[in-house]
């Protein structure tokens, strides 16, 4: 795996063909999880993917899409269109030097516009396919499910409290109030955070516990892994790319 430890030198002797960015955020999570929640667990699931597929670990975005958080302190973001253009200008400087393929996984389920992002910049694109990891892939059905609330998880809840007890213990804070809403998940578009729920939860913290975190954590990796040499064998056979 190279990341920003490695020098120019060792790109140009490894010349590496497959890259991972992780997409996080900085936003309020809530009155017992830190800001940075988003970005420290895409961070670290990133970086296990990356180890896995020995791929080129880039550092991960900060900022995304966010403003539906922003009058709760702490909460900085993009516009979409920002978003989709630094994506594009990632893209388009990794292909410049060689790399194949761009896996981008997204820490943040607010960041709607990296699915039409990247089905236009595989369209533009001549040498790099950008593939986007599919999401939730801890929650599938087939395994015994890991969280007993992950239907009425938005934000802060069950799942995300589980990884960062799972990651970074002591930056979890009680009280961990549960903050169930009535209304559907697309009412974040039609206010903010702040007025469905003052606290900024959006699920039920209270049964989060670590092993959970950990359970759920070792699956992405894994699912995502497992998707991303099927997905570059696919598109090696169907003549889209490199032979991975
Ligand atoms: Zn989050």
């Amino acid at each position: 795996m190279l990341d920003n430890r490695a020098t120019w030198s060792d790109f140009r002797s490894r010349r590496p063909e497959l890259a991972v960015l992780g997409i996080g955020a900085t936003e309020q999570h809530g009155p017992h999880l830190p800001v940075g929640t988003d970005l420290l667990a895409v961070d670290a699931l990133a970086r296990q993917v990356a180890e896995r597929l020995n791929a080129w670990l880039l550092p991960p975005l900060p900022v995304s899409l966010s403003e539906c958080h922003g009058p709760l302190g702490g909460t900085v973001w993009l516009k979409p269109a920002t978003l989709a253009a630094v994506l594009g200008d990632i893209a388009r400087s990794l292909e410049e030097q060689g790399v194949r393929v761009l896996v981008v996984i997204n820490g943040h389920g607010g960041n709607f516009i990296l699915e039409p992002a990247v089905e236009k910049l595989n369209r533009t694109l001549s040498s790099l396919k950008v593939l986007l990891a599919p999401e939730s892939l801890a929650l599938l059905p087939g395994d015994s499910p890991i969280f007993a609330t992950a239907d009425r998880e938005v934000h802060a809840g069950e799942v995300e409290t589980s990884v960062v007890l799972y990651l970074r213990p002591d930056l979890v804070r009680p009280p961990r109030p549960d903050g169930a809403l009535s209304v559907g998940r697309e009412f974040l578009d039609y206010v903010t955070m702040e007025r469905l729920n003052p606290e900024g939860v959006w699920g039920c913290p209270g049964f989060a516990d670590a092993e959970k975190g950990r359970r759920a954590f070792a699956a992405r990796v894994e699912a995502i892994t497992r998707y991303v040499l099927d997905a570059v064998q696919w598109l090696a056979r169907e003549g889209h790319g490199d032979s991975g």
